[in-house]
C-alpha cells in the first residue's frame, strides 16, 4: 500500500515543477548513492555559438555553412539548431532530400543531391572520409559532400548558470559519487566537468555505450543510481537508472514516457529539490 504521505510529497514536487511518476520513484529517489548526468543541454545549455569556421581550401566559409545547416535541417540536437541559426535562412524544402540522425555521431542528408555527412570523427572515420582531426575548445562538427572533406565548423556550449550550484547541492543531499556521461570529446568533458565539480567523466560515447556505463556504476554501488537526461537520445539510459529524470523543456516524447520524474524546465538544480522532496516526504535523514 501507498502511505498517504506519498501523495503529499508527489503534489508539494508537482507544485515545484517536479513531476514524479509514483511513490515507488520517491523511494528510490530517497536512497540515492549516485547521480548520474547527460552532458549536452542537462548540464550544459546546449545552445551552441559557431566560433569558427574552417573550410578546406576551394570551399566558401558561407557555402560550408550553409550546407551543415541544410543537412541538420531535419533534426532537433541542440548542435543542429544552432548552426541552423547561424546561417540564419529559411530551409528551401526543395534543397534537402532525405535525412538520417545517426545518434551520437551527426547527420546524413542529401543536399542539392549530395550525400552530406555532418558530425563528428567518428562519423568521418565511419565513412571513411580523409579529413585532419583537430583538438580544439569546443564541439568540431566536420563536414563531407559525397565523400569529400568540406572542413569544419566549431562550436561552444556554455555550462548553465545553476549547473555548478545544482552538483553542490546534491552533494550536501547526500549523493556520494556524481558521474557526467557524453558522446562530446574528452578535451570538453573534461573541462566542464572540472568547472562543475563533477567527481567524474566518460567522454565519447554513443547512445548505447551509456546504458554500458550506467548498468556498471549500478553494480558498484548500495543506494540507488538516479540518472538525469535532456530527453534527446537517452530515452534507453532513462528506462536502465533505478530513477530516470528528464528535462520536459527539451525532452522528446520517447524520453518523458521513459522518464520516472520529468522536470517541468531544464533547472539541473531541480535533481537535488527531487531528492531532498522525497527524503523529507520518507524522513530519512542522512
Ligand atoms: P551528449 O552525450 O553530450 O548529450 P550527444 O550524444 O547528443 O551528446 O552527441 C554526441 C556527439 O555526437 C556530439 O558532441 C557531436 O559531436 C555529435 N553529434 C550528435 N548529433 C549531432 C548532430 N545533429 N550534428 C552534429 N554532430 C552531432
Ligand atoms: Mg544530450
Amino acid at each position: 500500500s501507498v502511505p498517504l504521505s506519498f501523495f503529499g510529497g508527489i503534489g508539494g514536487a508537482s507544485r515545484s515543477g517536479i513531476l514524479i511518476k509514483g511513490g515507488n520513484y520517491m523511494e528510490t529517489l530517497a536512497d540515492a548513492e549516485v547521480a548520474v548526468f547527460d552532458k549536452t543541454g542537462t548540464l550544459t545549455k546546449g545552445t551552441f555559438r559557431v566560433t569558427q569556421t574552417v573550410p578546406q581550401e576551394g570551399v566558401a566559409p558561407e557555402t560550408l555553412l550553409e550546407i551543415a545547416a541544410l543537412a541538420e535541417s531535419g533534426s532537433n540536437h541542440p548542435i543542429s539548431q544552432s548552426l541552423r541559426a547561424a546561417w540564419g535562412q529559411q530551409v528551401p524544402p526543395d534543397r534537402v532530400g532525405e535525412i538520417q540522425e545517426i545518434a551520437g555521431r551527426g547527420v546524413q542528408a542529401q543536399v542539392d543531391s549530395r550525400t552530406v555527412l555532418a558530425g563528428n570523427a567518428k562519423l568521418m572515420q565511419q565513412a571513411s572520409v580523409t579529413f585532419q582531426d583537430v583538438s580544439l575548445p569546443g564541439t568540431v562538427v566536420h563536414v563531407a559532400a559525397d565523400g569529400k572533406y568540406l572542413g569544419y565548423l566549431l562550436i561552444s556550449d556554455e555550462v548553465k548558470p545553476n549547473a555548478k550550484e545544482a552538483i553542490a547541492k546534491l552533494k550536501a543531499a547526500g549523493i556520494r559519487r556524481t558521474v557526467m556521461l557524453t558522446g562530446d570529446n574528452r578535451t570538453v568533458a573534461q573541462a566542464v566537468a572540472e568547472q562543475l565539480g563533477v567527481d567524474e567523466v566518460h567522454a565519447e560515447l554513443l547512445p548505447g555505450d551509456k546504458v554500458g556505463e550506467v548498468e556498471k556504476l549500478m553494480g558498484q554501488k548500495s543506494g540507488s543510481l538516479v540518472f538525469m537526461g535532456d530527453g534527446i537520445n537517452d530515452a534507453p539510459v532513462l528506462a536502465r537508472a533505478d530513477v530516470g529524470v528528464a528535462m520536459g523543456a527539451l525532452g522528446s516524447d520517447a524520453a518523458i514516457e521513459a522518464a520516472d520524474i520529468v522536470l517541468m524546465d531544464d533547472d539541473p538544480a531541480k535533481l537535488a529539490a527531487a531528492v531532498r522532496i522525497s527524503r523529507r516526504t520518507l524522513r530519512i535523514v542522512r
